[in-house]
């Protein structure tokens, strides 16, 4: 059996920055799979720009960005392996992987870093009553189609789900000649960034429609129309409030899931906000020497933060391989607890005497909260209350530490995150 030093699952963003900061941080034995044909993960599709801004100060369409990743890694000389699909990991790190060349084959690694990013929601999960007729795709599916298999899925498009990709693919469906009839909304705000829908909906006159949903779908073989409907508090359609759509297309960005079969199947304790794993300051699992990052440790809206995160497991699995000391030993554990409108964090516990001057706290709201204060309590005492003018579940949130702030506190078992 070949053994690695990290194991990578996972070649988009997330993992390619895992495995540039680990080999910069000493470990030369690194292999990365991806199931691809190509490195750079489900930016290789986002052929907009935007992206980058915090990481290269400029703007970068999304293979461009993860281009620079990629080029880092081969001038570092990483070690990968495409058309690989990882099938299996074992709790004592032997992990089972498939391809062409190699057949079946087992790799054991001292460490695992796990970078599957996320898959979107279908419709299956949302229960639209009406017939199953051509003409409905996920958003992402639609943005492959169009921009790497060179396909319009329709011509007339109505779009449920205001999430990131829904409003980008808004835009572009409407470049490549499309008409976009409207974008609806289930919740009263949208979970998207706002700059998208400036960028996206407001400069092409695309109506949003919050508090919407699609309650029916007419057509046997392909898509005819879509009958939408406003819908109450609690999410019931209102009756007389139908509209009908004619369209040959519905897509839907109606949210992403981590893809976590692995980790879960691996013993992997998982968070039910994010449905991702639970993990420490060091972005370690509860398993110790497996460390996840990106989209597949929660979703996130910008690549910056994912590359950013990626950097630091990278970072914390060099460590573990070197010192083969797991950061789980030795010091005691904070527990964040997330309350009063902040759904979740990560990390979800903080060992201060493991972690790095300072830890960047990340977290969503559940709601739309105006001239509010996003707090932190160390015990009973508010630490942190930033003045807010509006804090969404479409905009991730962030909170810093200091290890020199938390050292004060010799005793404290808790820290509290919330929204006043
Ligand atoms: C459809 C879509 C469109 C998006 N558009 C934008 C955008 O416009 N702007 C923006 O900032 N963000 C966008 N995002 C989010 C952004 O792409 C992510 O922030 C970023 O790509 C996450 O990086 P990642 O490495 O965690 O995941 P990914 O980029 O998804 O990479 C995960 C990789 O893991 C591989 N993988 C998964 N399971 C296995 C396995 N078992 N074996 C081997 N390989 C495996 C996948 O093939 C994939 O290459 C989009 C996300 C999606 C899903």
């Amino acid at each position: 059996m070949k053994q690695y030093d990290i194991v990578i699952i996972g070649g988009g963003p997330a993992g390619l920055a895992a495995a540039v900061s680990a080999k910069k941080n000493g470990v030369d034995s690194i292999l990365i799979l991806e199931r691809d044909k190509e490195l750079g993960g489900i930016l290789n599709q986002c052929i907009h720009n935007g992206f980058g801004l915090h990481t290269f100060k400029e703007e970068l369409t999304g293979p461009e960005y993860a281009g620079r990743f990629i080029d880092q890694a081969a001038k570092l000389d990483i070690e990968y392996k495409l058309n690989t699909m990882v099938m299996d990991i074992r709790a004592d790190k032997v992990l089972t992987a498939m391809n062409r060349e190699d057949g079946l084959f087992e790799i054991q690694a001292k460490a695992i870093i796990l970078a599957m990013g996320c898959r979107e929601r279908s419709r299956g999960a949302l229960n639209i009553p009406g017939y199953r007729p051509a003409g409905i795709f996920s958003a992402g599916t639609a943005q492959r189609l169009v921009n790497m298999e060179g396909c319009l899925p329709g011509r007339e498009v109505v779009i449920l789900g205001s999430g990131d990709i829904g409003l980008i693919m808004a835009r572009r469906m409407t470049f490549e000649g499309a008409k976009v009839k409207v974008v609806a909304e289930l919740m009263p705000y949208s979970g998207g960034l706002k700059r998208n829908i400036v960028q996206c909906l407001d400069d092409y006159g695309i109506p949003l429609k919050l508090s919407h949903t699609v309650v029916d779908i007419k057509g046997k073989e392909r898509l005819e129309g879509i009958t939408l409907a406003e819908v109450d508090s609690k999410g019931r359609p209102v009756p007389g409030t139908e509209e009908y759509y004619s369209c040959d297309t519905l897509l839907l960005s109606v949210g992403l899931i981590p893809e976590n079969e692995l980790s879960n199947g691996m013993g992997v304790e998982m968070n039910p906000v994010t449905s991702g794993p639970k993990v420490n300051e060091s972005l370690e699992t509860n398993i110790e020497g497996v460390f996840a990052c990106g989209n597949v440790l929660h979703v996130h809206d910008l690549v910056d933060f994912v590359s950013e995160e990626a950097a630091a497991a990278g970072k914390n699995a060099a460590v573990y391989v070197k010192t083969g000391v797991g950061k789980r030993s030795g010091g005691h554990d904070i527990v964040l607890k997330a309350v009063d409108g902040v759904r979740y964090t990560v990390p979800v516990t903080i060992n201060p005497e493991h972690m790095e001057d300072s830890i960047t706290v990340r977290f969503r709201v559940g709601n739309v909260y105006r001239d509010c204060y996003v707090s932190a309590y160390f015990g009973e005492e508010r630490v942190i209350h930033r003045k807010r003018q509006i804090v969404a579940p479409g905009e991730m949130e962030e909170i810093k530490l200091t290890k020199e702030q938390l050292m004060q506190y010799a005793d404290l078992q808790e820290i509290t995150v919330k929204i006043e």
